[in-house]
């Protein structure tokens, strides 16, 4: 079969790449959303969940003005809003709390998980919110299951709000009393994304769970049997949840790009003994598909320079499929964190001497930024104005977080996040 795509011929047991990386550690002011942000698209994914934020009038407007208010349907997220008397100790936060979840539990019979979500306000006058979930729990369970998490600015970045809600789940997760083992796709997905995911694996032969699952009745069983592939980067917490669950983490690249997808499903496949011709078979007509289509961006990408300011913790999985199925040149790949035990695969994939920096210190790496005049920069909204206006062109990292972007179906609207940009500047230049 022919190979559109020159994807490189190394692999990571030929090149360390940056697996040994040495990153720049910045620790300085930092430009990026808080974990409530996650809500967004996690609340269209559970679907008989309800996200109430505990937390501040900013807190309530970032909310609603990022994910829209739909006026056709009742929206699956609200804030309690904490407010002066709150703040004070003049009234009991507790009190008002289970009056407001009452409240909401009884007009939407349809909430069958509610989740109350801490933000910066809830955590400084120190709302003891997994009590109150406990209490919650105690009147509602089990038509209703109440859980917490904090989505509070003070963590990292965004994308941890995902991070913290997938591992609230975990404790609750069903045991499972299989000793076979079954493979579980940890990370939220889209739903035709993870329907691309279901029918790729079935066809080898693998039947397989998807967590968070779209509706909380349908929660995956987990136990020593699972062995489980990370469809998101920034799953940390959730993994060691996981494993403390008994279940065992599938080392791979991120399924980004057609080199992504496909060594992402052969993770699967190798630990399940899939034969090399059953899986040849299961993904060589998408594959197919995907390399033509990246072949006609690639050639207009190939020698593009590009930064990556530190925002959702996809960086480097993406800095590794622009670079190697575009044929980008990478200038600086930023994260706000470096977890080296699930990036490692990416890591060896990634140029040796590619600057890698972690965490951020926004002034430094703007000067930076600057001097280097890459031909495109992925960064916050934040970032995105001021560097146009020094004319550099951006790319909002967060559109990467709310479009589906994997596996193979998706690979080519991937690539044209990253040219769409370019192409808007230069017919802007002519
Ligand atoms: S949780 Fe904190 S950072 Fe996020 S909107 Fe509320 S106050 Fe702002």
């Amino acid at each position: 079969m022919s190979t559109v795509i020159p994807i490189r011929a190394e692999t990571s047991a030929q090149t360390a790449g940056c697996t040994d990386v040495v990153p720049l550690v910045e620790r300085g002011q930092r430009e990026v959303f808080c974990g409530l942000t996650g809500i967004i698209w996690m609340h269209r994914k559970i679907q008989d969940a309800f996200f109430l934020v505990v937390g501040s009038r900013t807190c309530a407007h970032l909310i609603q003005s990022a994910a829209g208010v739909m006026i056709f349907a009742e929206p699956r997220f609200g804030t309690a809003i904490i407010d002066e008397r709150d703040l004070a100790g003049l009234a009991d936060v507790h009190e008002e709390l289970d009056r407001v979840v009452g409240q909401l539990l009884a007009r939407r019979p349809d909430i069958r998980l509610l989740f109350l979500v801490g933000s910066c306000p809830s955590e400084v006058i120190k709302l003891d919110l997994s009590r109150a979930a406990e209490r919650q729990n105690q009147i509602h369970h089990p038509k209703v299951r109440v859980l917490n998490y904090s989505g509070s600015g003070i963590e990292t970045t965004f994308t941890q709000g995902e991070d913290a809600c997938l591992a609230a789940m975990v404790p609750g997760l069903p045991a499972s009393a299989d000793t076979t083992p079954a493979l579980m796709v940890v990370g939220t997905l889209a739903d035709v994304v993870e329907d691309q995911m279901r029918s790729l694996l079935e066809r080898m032969g693998l039947a397989v769970s998807f967590f968070p699952p779209r509706n909380s009745q349908a929660m995956p069983v987990v136990g020593p049997n699972t062995r489980f592939l990370l469809a998101q980067p920034f799953l940390a917490d959730t993994a060691r949840a996981l494993q403390s669950r008994g279940a065992q983490h599938l080392p791979a690249p991120f399924p980004l790009g057609v080199e992504g997808t496909t060594t992402w499903l052969q993770a699967a496949a190798t630990e399940f003994g899939v034969a090399p011709e059953v899986f040849e078979q299961a993904t060589a007509a998408p594959r197919l598909r995907a390399e033509k289509a990246l072949a006609v961006q690639r050639q207009m990408m190939q020698g593009q320079r590009i930064f990556f300011f530190p925002d959702s913790q996809l960086e480097i999985p993406l800095a590794r499929f622009v670079h190697r199925e575009l044929g980008m040149e990478l200038v600086e790949v930023g994260t706000p964190y470096l977890h080296r035990q699930h990036m490692a695969e990416e890591l060896a994939l990634i140029p040796a001497g590619t600057r890698i920096s972690e965490g951020q210190d926004v002034d430094l790496q703007l000067d930076r930024c600057i001097a280097d005049a890459p031909d495109l920069v992925v960064c916050g909204l934040g970032l995105a104005n001021p560097l146009e206006a020094q004319g550099i062109t951006t790319k909002w990292a967060i559109e990467l977080v709310f479009t589906p972007i994997q596996g193979y179906e998706q690979a080519a609207d991937l690539a044209g996040l990253f040219s769409r940009p370019l192409k808007r500047r230069m017919k802007l230049a002519a």
